[in-house]
């Protein structure tokens, strides 16, 4: 683990013992190239990371790119088993950690990529995707978005809810409409998650979560992974005050044991920069979408577990949110 400055005894001995896992980053999408080097992963590592969930597609991203990028993940993964592997199980998760191996799975960002082919969902699942979110911020077949006219959770998206339930498919709602979202909270057997969202009283963006859903994702047995993204946290601030402000909300109304960790980190930042400015439908500049918006690193991660302990948490919280309450929902939901 190489971190920023010195950790004091008591947080290297909490670390050392966590389950470390960042539900969200995103990597260069599509990953092109015959041979790509996956350099990116590293930072994960030597953020301390175990599990590392990336997408393997977001917004417009084409069916075909997803498929790729998961190819060309799934392909690196396999080729340095020594460092790597697939987080395909939550036994896989626990066999790494003891390994000192990072764990890699992915997510996909809204159920636009599936159109209206429900059997796509367990092919996805079988290519290692654990988790998948409603809408990405527009509306699709299956629900509305957070930065569209929300239409509700559809007839089709509800066979979806169900059949991502029967295939063990993490169901999320960040990016998602408030509708849909309390819709899909409402009426699932199962844990939902908000992968990487932050609360709404703290920034108001209509890309944060209200109270209100906050309490009924608790109520699934869900997780909210609290983001590091500036322009979510306040006024593009990723200080480690601000995050701890946000997680220490999340604690006080959920519960310790319904809030995690999704930074949301951008490795190619120029891309991103690139795509926000072509797409103000998906990404309003009003909202504060554009160039400039800072992201906190996984390299912070040690910080912000240090953070929590002057916060006065436990250990058991402690790691918690730093894990452990991912892999529970794992545990309830996985196949
Ligand atoms: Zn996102």
């Amino acid at each position: 683990m190489k971190i920023s400055r010195e950790l004091s005894r008591q947080c290297a001995q909490i670390l050392e013992k966590s389950l470390i896992w960042d539900n969200h980053g995103c990597m260069p999408i599509p990953i092109s190239g015959k041979e790509p080097v996956l350099e990116q992963l590293q930072r994960y590592r030597d953020g301390g990371v175990d599990v590392a969930m990336i997408n393997i597609g977001d917004a417009e991203i084409s069916l075909e790119e997803h498929f790729r990028t998961a190819a060309a993940v799934r392909h690196w993964v396999e080729s340095h088993p020594e460092d790597y592997v697939l987080a395909q199980s939550v036994q896989a998760i626990r066999d790494a950690k003891v390994a000192g191996r990072l764990a890699v799975g992915f997510d996909i960002e809204g159920a636009r990529v599936i159109g209206d082919q429900l059997s796509l969902i367990s092919l996805f699942y079988a290519i290692g995707v654990r988790w998948m979110l409603v809408a990405y911020n527009r509306n699709n077949l299956v629900g509305g978005g957070c930065h569209d006219d929300d239409c509700g959770l559809t007839e089709f998206g509800r066979a979806v809810m169900d059949e991502m339930d029967r295939v063990g498919m993490v169901k999320c709602c960040a990016h998602t409409g408030y509708r849909t979202a309390m819709e899909v909270l409402e009426r699932s057997p199962l844990p939902v998650i908000f992968s990487h969202s932050n609360p709404r009283s703290l920034k108001d963006h209509p890309r944060n979560v209200p109270d209100d859903l906050m309490l009924a994702c608790a109520k699934t047995g869900g997780v909210m992974g609290i983001n590091g993204v500036g322009i979510f946290l306040g006024d593009n601030d990723i200080s480690i005050d601000t995050v701890l402000r946000h997680i220490d909300y999340a604690v006080n109304l959920m519960g310790p044991e319904h809030v995690g960790i999704g930074l949301d980190y951008v490795f190619d930042q120029v891309t991103l920069n690139q795509e926000l400015e072509k797409n103000p439908g998906i990404w309003p500049a009003e909202l504060g979408y554009g160039p400039g918006i800072k992201f906190l690193a996984p390299e912070m991660l040690a910080e912000l577990a240090e953070g929590m302990l002057s916060l006065g948490y436990s250990e058991v919280v402690i790691r918690g949110i730093l894990g452990e309450n991912f892999l529970r929902v794992a545990q309830q939901v996985w196949k």
